[in-house]
């Protein structure tokens, strides 16, 4: 069961690992004491759950209560549910549900990325499946308006949106958001980032001041939480720690390469993994993820890109063939590092690294997921090294370096442990990163970026 500590500030401290298979042998916890309407407890059950996860148990009662939440638990944790059960459990106890000649949405999601507001509509509808009444619509870019018009302009319980599109409908007058009570950021960090900030403070001043506001994240430092102070107000913090070894393990592992030849040869022969049930391959442009699949389709595999640069029906397509498990390999930008559920990605491999430490932990927790187990490798060239400590301090984790036989590194690492020495002097005892283990905890320290200069706006 989930040891909740009121602290300082609000804080909730939640001393569980978000894992909802290691709850099994504690005492139960089940949905039902978290005050939720029938409804929802019938869906939840139709949907296989048994018991909540930590997130879940401490954001739900906590959401129904109607205060405003900034919520930090690990990835794969269930956090969708922990958001959109207690919006729905709004909606089905209210009289409002009746009125249908109301305009707008009363709950409204923003996400960062077109393939997450489908996904997290989806868990809307299922989730919602009790509700016969309830209507749910999405709004996202790359496809044509008409029928997105229509949705909108009919009776609608929740919306579920990317903002540059929402944002569309809002300036052109064809949608009201003035009956919004709940307004959820889901990948809050990355919405109340430069590339989104300014689109959220215009959605979110369309909507009633009175509404509650509810952020979530894997990565939601204490700087992105008061950065959303304009929109909270006295908001609760809940934060999840992973604690104990029963936690959902991602074994981290990284190989040094010369260069992009040697990427591509350890590439290839990790591929060649049986464990590998599925997997995705992030690079850091959209030009290398097209290049990556096309050469590793012609080696025989099941693969096929996705990025930003792609028309919406190819990207639908796409990852409904990794669901449906027409396509073994993924190889993809950041525009799938967060949110994306496929539970059977076994493995992570960053071909290219990321942009940011907050980035990395996001990609590595596209495996893992619900209590399974992942590999995360990352290849990194020694030039890189200062990232891979950027990563390594922000995780508190050192990733365990690692070679294949005949594929070993050419140049020579400076120092016995296979790790380049520093180039700029010595790392402060604060900043070093602890060499224990394997498996990442997903908690939030400070945000750290890779430099120093403000990051543009990012749409990968
Ligand atoms: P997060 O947003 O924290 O990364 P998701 O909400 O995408 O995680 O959920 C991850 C997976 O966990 C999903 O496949 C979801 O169906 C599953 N899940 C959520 N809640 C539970 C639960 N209480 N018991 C079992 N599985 C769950
Ligand atoms: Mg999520």
């Amino acid at each position: 069961m989930s040891d909740i500590d009121i602290t300082l500030d609000n804080v909730a401290v939640i001393t569980n690992d978000g894992n909802p298979e290691s709850t099994t042998d504690q005492p139960a916890t089940g949905f039902d004491l978290l005050g939720l309407h029938p409804a929802l407890l019938k869906a939840v059950q139709l949907s296989g759950y048994t018991e909540p996860t930590a997130v879940q148990a401490a954001a739900i009662p906590a959401a129904i209560t109607g205060v405003d939440l900034a919520v930090t638990a690990a990835t794969g944790s269930g956090k969708t549910a922990a958001f959109v059960l207690p919006a729905l459990h709004r909606l089905a106890t209210s009289e409002l549900k009746s009125q249908r000649g109301a305009v707008g949405p009363r709950v409204l999601v923003l996400t960062p990325t077109r393939e997450l507001t489908i996904q997290v509509s989806q868990a809307c509808d299922t989730y919602g499946n009790q509700l016969r009444w309830l209507r749910t619509a999405t709004v996202v870019g790359g496809v044509p308006y008409g029928a997105q018009l229509r949705a909108i302009k009919s009776p609608l319980d929740v919306l579920v949106a990317t903002p540059g599109r929402l944002l569309d409908h809002l300036n052109s007058g064809n949608l009201n958001l003035s009956r919004v009570e709940v307004l959820v950021l889901d990948e809050a960090d990355r919405m109340l980032d430069m590339g989104f900030i300014e689109d959220i403070e215009a959605i979110a001043a369309a909507t009633p001041a009175t509404r509650q506001t509810l952020l979530f994240s894997a990565t939601l430092a204490g700087n992105v939480a008061k950065l959303a102070g304009k929109l909270m107000r006295s908001p609760q913090r809940i934060e999840t720690h992973s604690h104990t070894d029963t936690n959902t393990f991602i074994t981290q592992r990284l190989h040094w390469a010369d260069g992009r030849g040697h990427k591509d040869r350890l590439l290839e022969r990790l591929l060649t993994d049986p464990e590998i049930d599925q997997a995705i391959v992030f690079t850091s442009t959209q030009i290398d993820a097209e290049r990556v699949a096309v050469s590793l389709e012609a080696l025989g595999h099941a693969v096929a890109a996705l990025h930003g640069g792609m028309p919406q029906g190819r990207r639908n397509h796409t990852l409904l063939g990794l669901r449906r498990r027409k396509l073994r390999i993924l190889v993809a930008t950041d525009v799938a590092a967060r949110g994306i559920d496929v539970p059977t990605i076994s493995h992570v491999i960053n071909y290219g690294l990321p942009i940011t430490a907050e980035d990395y932990v996001h990609r590595i927790g596209r495996t893992g997921r619900a209590g399974r187990t992942g590999l995360a490798i990352t290849l990194a060239e020694y030039g890189d090294a200062h990232k891979i400590r950027s990563i390594e301090r922000f995780t508190t984790q050192q990733i365990p370096v690692s070679t294949l036989e005949g594929l070993e590194p050419k140049a020579r690492p400076a120092n016995a442990t296979g790790r380049p020495t520093r180039p700029h002097g010595a790392r402060s005892g604060s900043e070093r990163a602890r060499p224990s283990g394997t498996t990442v905890r997903h908690g939030a320290p400070a945000r750290r970026d890779f430099s120093d200069a403000p990051r543009r706006a990012r749409r990968p």
